[in-house]
């Protein structure tokens, strides 16, 4: 089965609102295996959306439309679509009188164009809508499948989830089952974890293997069908081995994790507390960490010390290890970490120091972090960084890292 999906409305045109849902429903279609080989987007013009289903019949077996349900003049998504199969609109009673309803409840008036919005096809199925008053429907013409969505994203999402999955599986006949499992990797670009995975690449088709990089990681979609879940996730366990035997070391979480939700349950889960000094991220690291419910029981605290004198006074940094090996060291981010933990008395501690840029810093060109970790009375660990993005980039990616690090640091500990 191949659909194709139609948004109608001039505002998409004019760049006026994203095409969110377009992209709601393919990635609804693609769960329950249907085919998106195209997304059509057309203006509140009866006759070019004429030709757009012309073309889209011919290449699809299910056009999904969204937008132009209402009761204003600019929507006429029904009334063209009626026109172009030669049916006829008849009123849903059931949808009249929940649109009356909705007026009473609101204590407004309700106009006569707006009788309009309960009018179906005749013979359609009615897609009830929850959220607004205009019903979606459904409906076959010559092997086609036509089915109208309202504009709104959030009557139109309900409506598509609950009310038109179901119908579409009925018509596919589908007992399959979709199931993903999401690798989430950090300190790899998209290219190069491509590169390194092609041939697990090339080969897979059940599951399949999608790369998709997002602001704050690499991730890979395994998608399997099958007709049931353990089906699915015995179809996925290997090649997710496979793909682990590669390129596992940048993996730090599954499906929704984030960096700070998989460092932060290592944290809670462990009953681990955590300090940090920061430098160039000035807070950033912490902030990030204290973005998860929960994570109060394992953030102690910390400091900012921005310059040389704050590291010095404030954190008991040696002005002589500075001197001798620079602000922006190996020997001044693990002297950051084991003052801060001493600090607070934590398990752990962290330090962060780097030349954010624009120019450099303390001798270090642009780009340049040191990462240090202390856990208890272990020798803290050091990470350098050489990165190559504008000063705030940077500095957020500083702190990223830093979690990255953590959780690969905490999850060996772990063992
Ligand atoms: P209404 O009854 O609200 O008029 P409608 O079904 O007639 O709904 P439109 O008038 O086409 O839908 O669009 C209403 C609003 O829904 C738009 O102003 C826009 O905010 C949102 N919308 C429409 N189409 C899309 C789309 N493809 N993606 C995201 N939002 C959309
Ligand atoms: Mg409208």
């Amino acid at each position: 089965m191949k659909a194709e999906i139609i948004a109608v409305g001039s505002e998409l045109l004019l760049g006026q609102i994203t095409n969110t849902n377009a992209t709601f429903i393919s990635s609804k279609l693609a769960e329950i295996g249907i085919d998106v080989y195209y997304q059509t987007v057309v203006g509140d013009n009866p006759a070019r959306l004429d030709e757009v289903i012309d073309i889209a019949r011919q290449r699809a077996d299910i056009l999904i439309f969204t937008g132009g349900l209402g009761p204003t003049k600019d929507d006429m998504t029904k009334e063209t679509i009626v026109k172009h199969i030669g049916t006829t609109l008849v009123s849903d009673d059931e949808a009249l009188r929940y649109i009356q309803q909705y007026f009473e409840r609101s204590g407004r008036v309700m106009t006569d164009n707006n009788k309009k919005q309960a009018l179906v096809f005749k013979g359609a199925t009615v897609l009830p809508n929850r959220k607004g008053m205009a019903p979606g429907m459904a409906v076959e013409k010559d092997g086609v499948r036509y089915i109208l969505l309202p504009g709104p994203p959030h009557e139109m999402e309900p409506m598509f989830a609950n009310e038109a999955i179901p119908y579409l599986l009925g018509v596919t006949g589908t007992r399959e089952v979709i199931t993903s499992r999401v690798l989430k990797f950090y300190g790899i670009g998209e290219a190069e974890l491509e590169y390194r995975i092609q041939s697990i690449l090339e080969k897979q088709t059940n599951p399949t293997v999608a790369p998709l990089a997002t602001a704050d990681a690499v991730t890979l979609r395994l998608t399997a069908k099958a007709y049931s879940v353990e089906e699915a996730m015995a179809l996925i366990s290997p090649v997710e081995e496979e793909i682990r035997a590669v390129v596992g070391e940048f993996i730090f979480g599954i499906d929704d994790e984030t960096l700070s939700s998989k460092a932060a349950k290592l944290l809670i889960q462990n009953g681990w507390t955590i300090a940090a000094a920061e430098s160039l991220t000035a807070g950033l690291f912490m902030a990030e960490l204290a973005s998860e419910p929960g994570i109060g029981s394992s953030l102690e605290g910390g400091i900012v010390v921005y310059n040389e004198q704050a590291k010095v006074v404030q954190l008991g940094v040696d002005q002589m290890l500075l001197e001798e090996f620079g602000i922006v060291s190996e020997e001044c981010a693990a002297a950051l970490a084991v003052n801060v933990q001493r600090k607070f008395g934590s398990d752990i501690g962290v330090g962060l120091t780097g030349a954010a840029g624009p120019s450099p810093h303390d001798g270090e060109p642009v780009g340049t972090v040191w990462i240090g970790i202390s856990f208890k009375d272990e020798e803290p660990k050091t990470y350098k960084l050489l990165l190559s993005g504008s000063r705030n980039t940077n500095r957020l990616r500083a702190a990223r890292f830093t979690l990255y690090y953590l959780i690969k640091y905490l999850t060996e500990i772990e063992g």
